[in-house]
């Protein structure tokens, strides 16, 4: 057991194209390197620099996250405003009540119709 790091290799195999593996571990560490110190597997990278790096590059991906549902919530808003509601779930909840009342209308005008064309049946 050497108790040196463990770094991350991201290598899958190459593709046809391209078969090099990486020049570098993840964290740009110079040095040789014995196999077990390389690894493609998170779970198993000891090595703080990789982990570090790793730490950042997630909290910046949920960072855009957050932007992108901020610019969603922003979008829905914009509509739901022109509607009357700036709470989004009241917009919401007030549209499928309207739907629930233009529901239970059609159906009433079908009604209506079904049995009009069955007194006027006899006529034609
Ligand atoms: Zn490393």
């Amino acid at each position: 057991m050497s108790g040196r790091a463990v770094h991350l290799y991201p290598w899958d195999g190459g593709t046809e194209a391209d078969q090099d593996p990486p020049e570098h571990v993840y964290c740009g560490t110079d040095g040789d390197m014995a196999d077990e110190q390389l690894t493609n597997d998170w779970r198993y990278v000891t090595c703080k620099r990789c982990l570090n790096i790793h730490e950042k590059e997630l909290a910046a991906r949920a960072a855009d996250d957050r932007d992108q549902k901020i610019k969603l919530f922003d979008e829905a808003q914009a509509i739901t405003i022109t509607l009357g509601h700036r709470n989004i779930s009241t917009a919401i909840k007030a549209l499928l009540r309207e739907r629930d009342e233009l529901r239970h209308e059609r159906d009433n005008l079908r009604l209506d119709r079904d049995g009009l064309l069955e007194a006027g049946a006899h006529l034609l």
